[in-house]
């Protein structure tokens, strides 16, 4: 039986344990995602921020050729090497300098009266370099020469008139600020699909005059394809643009860098169609790059942005998107197999909960009804002494000892109880006979006498049969007494009792010791006339026989008063029992040794 707040073994067993391998496999889930996580995001942004440096490793290895290019040619000019009064003979060493450098498209020197040489490659075009040279014939003219294979000027290929160097921004950005490297803006080359950017010196005689400039353009096509190689996973992106937000190459054509409709026009990062490049574009880096997460649609991504510093004042930006997916997707799936395991794992739990639960508590659970049903024989012969369990063994030959000994006591209960009961019912029957018998006599004694006459009385009245009654009185007995001692009375009366008992047949008669020396005879269905007849004879019983005391005769005589009635509702047992006494005195009275009794 279970009451409320009474739980069974077996949830017991099973819930608890289920419960803490539940809090136990959350807990290490928890912390198992959390660091997975967590590593995956790490993984990510430390990939973002290595292809972001190589990046800018490979865009500063094509850039530094400009200065490079421009420092060279300025100390040629100072040191005399390059003769820039005959600018012609310039042509091999700027020759060989353009077929040196495969993304430089120009590398030039002009004079400030407007006299220039170039070695020239034309962008994005394996067209062999070379070499375009100005010429001041009555005004200026530009002319395009092949080059011979010693570099030097070869036959003259095309001409273009009216170009002046020192209209051009290259010339106008050096003498901005001569002596020092001045880079220029980006431009579009005119009819391709493709920009440069230029950078130029101009060279300072001793004076600080202005002796020639130099310049150099480089196609940028070329980071485009960096953009494009570096391995960026699925989804993710870079891009380069210039300090104003412009962009100069991406990863990927989907991704353009250019207004489709006017190539020559570059995106701004602000306006671009991307809402992940107009998010970027939020983010203005300085000497620390940002690294963290951005939100774009429905993806995260792991973000690098760093400064790529071009020297001489010019920097550009450079970053590197990947989506967080691609590296927390790997964890997520990861857990989720973790949880299936973990699920299986607590199903076995509470499937292995319930075997133990049921192997320990079931044996438990059936002493426990047995003990309840109170079958002391099935609780003495319980099967689990063979149980492995050694508490259930112990536990059930408990019981069973228990079984027996309480069968032991019950067996000894119940002889003592009828032992006892055989001796309560002697006591009982013997004291039932001493409270209706006279202790000399052995005859029934006053209070049967009283009880018997009440009931022949009802009986009499009921049937209405006469009732007759004798009252008895020994003659002179108390000299008897006192000549031959209280010893021979007593044991003349006990001759007397059974004198009178013997003249008694009927089942219904009762003789009876009324006190002292005197007998009372209770005669149902008995005429006065019987009763008469009745009492003679137990008068001449007495009279005739002596009784014997030590063998020796002692005569006595008694007096019997008689009456009779068929009872009614007007008598009473009082009546009659007066009526006989009365009778007994009159007997005493005419002499003693007789009858008296009502007249017939
Ligand atoms: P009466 O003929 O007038 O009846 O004379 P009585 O002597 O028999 O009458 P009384 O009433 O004077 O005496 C009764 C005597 O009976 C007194 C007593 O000694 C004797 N007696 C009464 N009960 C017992 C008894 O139990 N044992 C003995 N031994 N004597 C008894
Ligand atoms: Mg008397
Ligand atoms: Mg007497």
């Amino acid at each position: 039986m279970s009451r409320a707040g009474n739980l069974p073994l077996r949830i017991l067993i099973i819930i608890p344990t289920t419960l803490l391998f539940l809090v136990g496999a959350m807990l290490i889930g928890g912390i198992f995602v959390h660091t997975s996580l967590d590593t995956g995001r790490a993984f990510g942004h430390q990939m973002a921020e290595e292809r972001s440096k190589r990046l800018a490793s490979q865009i500063l290895q094509l850039t530094e050729q400009l200065p490079a290019v421009l420092t060279l040619n300025a100390e040629g000019i100072l040191s005399g090497r390059l003769d820039i009064q005959q600018p012609e003979s310039l042509a091999p060493w700027l020759y060989t300098q353009i077929r040196q450098f495969e993304r430089i498209s120009f590398i030039s020197v002009a004079l400030p009266d407007g006299r220039y040489i170039t070695g020239a490659r034309d962008p994005g075009e394996n067209i062999q370099p070379h070499i375009a040279a100005n010429f001041i014939d009555g005004r200026l003219k530009l002319a395009g020469y092949q080059a011979n294979p010693d570099g030097s000027l070869g036959a003259r290929n095309s001409e273009l008139l009216d170009y002046d160097p020192r209209q051009r921004p290259f010339m106008l950005a050096a003498l901005k600020t001569p002596g020092e490297l001045a880079w220029g803006s980006i431009y579009h080359y005119a009819g391709m699909p493709d920009f440069g950017i230029s950078m130029s010196l101009a060279v300072l005689d001793a004076q600080g005059k202005v002796i020639a400039v130099c310049g150099v353009d480089m196609a940028l096509e070329r980071l485009n394809e960096f953009m494009a190689d570096i391995p960026l996973g699925n989804a993710g992106v870079a891009y380069l643009a210039d300090a104003e937000g412009k962009l100069i190459a991406t990863s990927s054509p989907t991704l353009p860098f250019v207004d489709p409709d006017n190539p020559s026009n570059r995106l701004n990062l602000a306006t671009h169609p991307s809402a992940l490049l107009r998010k970027v574009s939020q983010y203005q880096v300085d000497d620390r790059p940002f690294v963290g997460a951005l939100d774009a649609g429905d993806s995260r991504y792991l973000t690098n942005i760093r400064r790529i510093d071009l020297g001489y004042g010019k920097h550009w930006q450079l970053g590197v998107l990947l989506p967080e997916q691609e590296f927390v997707g790997k964890t997520e799936q990861t857990t989720r197999h973790a949880l299936g395991f973990v699920l299986m794992t607590l199903v076995l739990l509470a499937l292995c909960g319930a075997l133990l639960g049921g192997f320990i508590a079931r044996p438990i659970e059936q002493i426990s009804q047995l003990a309840n049903s109170r079958a002391l024989n099935a609780l003495r012969q319980n099967s689990f002494k063979a149980s492995q369990i050694r508490e259930v063994q112990h536990l059930s030959a408990s019981l069973a000892h228990l079984g027996d000994e309480l069968a032991d006591a019950i067996d000894k209960l119940e002889d003592r109880v009828i032992h006892r009961t055989q001796q309560l019912q002697e006591a009982n029957d013997k004291l039932q006979q001493l409270s209706i018998q006279d202790s000399l006599t052995g005859i029934a004694n006053r209070r049967a006498f009283d009880e018997h006459l009440r009931q022949q009385w009802l009986n009499a009245k009921r049937e209405k049969q006469p009732l007759s009654l004798l009252l008895i009185d020994i003659d002179h007995f108390k000299a008897f007494n006192d000549k031959y001692g209280h010893p021979a009375g007593d044991q003349a009366l006990i001759q007397v009792a059974e004198q009178l008992a013997q003249q008694l047949h009927r089942p219904d008669d009762l003789v009876a010791r009324y006190g002292g020396e005197e007998f009372a005879v209770i005669l149902p269905n008995t005429t006065v006339t019987a009763a008469a007849v009745l009492a003679e004879q137990m008068r001449q019983a007495i009279a005739g026989r002596p009784a014997m005391i030590d063998d020796k005769p002692y005569f006595l005589t008694i007096s019997i008063g008689l009456s009779s009635v068929i009872p009614t509702a007007e008598h009473n047992t009082r009546a009659l029992l007066q009526r006989a006494d009365q009778h007994l005195y009159q007997a005493k009275a005419d002499g003693r040794n007789r009858v008296s009794m009502d007249e017939q």
